[in-house]
């Protein structure tokens, strides 16, 4: 039997485990604050736990994390890992650093099933779900990383590879450990998970979650959605406002709408009405995001100009929506090019191990070079 990873615990798991073993509660107390609040693994290093209970606990959990296979540092500040996963698969994790916060971008599957069309994890396929701690240990690992530069993870956004709300149960109990007094302790207002308009899941966030939401919505008429996002077959613009309404009603919270500006596609007139007709009755926070060009995809950026007016548009009608460009686009890094780069490893099976590690040290060469 596969032993418990000691990130898919928290405090009353823990206690409930060591009380199934006829160990003391407060023995559970002690090794849930080296984790969570020392950000210790080894259970060596537990000094107030005595030595046999140490070696105990070195049998019974799984302490590991995935291994760095790379870490490729942005001019702008933000670092790109690849980690990874003890199947063999490449999981990606992006650190975003700002003055007085640092950011942490996690993955929440291997590709994606929703295929986006201008997406490259949507490109990918879909090959797996992370589980709660292949989630937690990107975060894990960030901060060891950080701890070096006197920092640490401040913010998390599920804006990599994956759709996190099709990984439900996973995602929601990572993000609801990220925020939890007894685990990492972060703002609720801190951690965003996104998505692409799973409508029943986001009502389930209702009960279930009390980070951030923020919506991908790149397109406010159902042809054009349809055509950029396929998942707006399954769930139309009505049916995603009927969640969204609902959503902000119960928890009073501001949704995050994230739209992409694809030149000659959703960033015209036509297009910013479509957008202010279907935000009405909401409170938002429209973030406007230039679209990463990549190889072999038909879409282009806007020119400044046509971002200006689209952004004049909704400004004259009392909807600011900043522009952000995305960071590391020099490591791909950056929304959307997660991992595409190395479409290879991803769908690594483990007798291909090695050559994938070296095609992704070949990867990572060219690309410092
Ligand atoms: N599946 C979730 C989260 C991961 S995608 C979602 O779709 O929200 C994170 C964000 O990156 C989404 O807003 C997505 O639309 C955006 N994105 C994808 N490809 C992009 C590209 N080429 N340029 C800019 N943003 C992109
Ligand atoms: Fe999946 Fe999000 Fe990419 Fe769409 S944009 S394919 S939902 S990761």
């Amino acid at each position: 039997m596969e032993k418990p990873h000691f990130l898919d615990h928290d405090l009353s798991s823990y206690r409930q485990l060591f009380k199934e073993w006829g160990l003391p509660a407060y023995r559970a107390d002690q090794v849930s604050q080296w984790v969570y609040k020392a950000g210790v693994h080894d259970p060596e290093q537990m000094s107030n736990l005595s030595r046999e209970l140490r070696q105990e606990l070195f049998l019974k959990f799984d302490w590991s994390l995935p291994e760095i296979l790379s870490r490729l540092d942005s001019q702008d500040g933000s670092s790109k890992l690849l980690l990874k996963s003890k199947k063999g698969h490449v999981i990606e994790s992006v650190i975003l650093r700002y003055d007085g916060r640092t950011s942490l971008c996690v993955s929440s599957q291997v590709g994606c099933k929703l295929a986006c069309d201008f997406c490259q994890t949507g490109k990918l396929g879909f090959v797996r779900n992370l589980s709660r701690h292949e989630i937690l240990s990107q975060f894990y690992l960030a901060n060891q990383l950080l701890k070096a530069e006197g920092l640490r993870v401040t913010h998390v956004v599920f804006m990599g590879m994956g759709e996190p709300l099709d990984n439900y149960d996973n995602a929601v109990a990572a993000a609801n450990v990220m925020m939890a007094e007894d685990g990492f302790f972060l703002s609720a207002r801190h951690v965003t998970l996104s998505s692409s308009g799973l409508a029943p899941q986001i009502e389930k966030l209702i009960t279930d979650c009390r980070a951030a939401l923020a919506l991908s919505l790149h397109a406010a008429r159902d042809d054009l959605r349809t055509e950029l996002m396929p998942i707006n077959r399954r769930y139309d613009l009505a049916r995603l406002k009927e969640a969204l309404l609902k959503y902000q009603k119960e928890t009073g919270r501001k949704i995050t709408i994230e739209y992409i500006l694809i030149k000659g596609k959703n960033c015209g007139l036509r297009e910013a009405k479509d957008l202010v007709r279907f935000l009405h009755g909401l409170r938002t926070k429209v973030n406007l995001i230039p679209f990463n060009a990549h190889p072999g995809m038909p879409y282009e950026r806007p020119s400044d100009e046509e971002i200006r007016t689209f952004q004049k548009y909704l400004a004259d009608r009392s909807i600011p929506a900043p522009v952000r460009y995305s960071k590391g686009l020099d490591v791909s890094g950056a929304c959307g090019q997660l991992a595409a780069k190395h479409a290879e490893q991803i769908h690594a099976k483990p007798e291909r191990k090695r050559v994938v590690a070296s095609t992704v040290q070949a990867a990572i060469l060219t690309e410092n070079s």
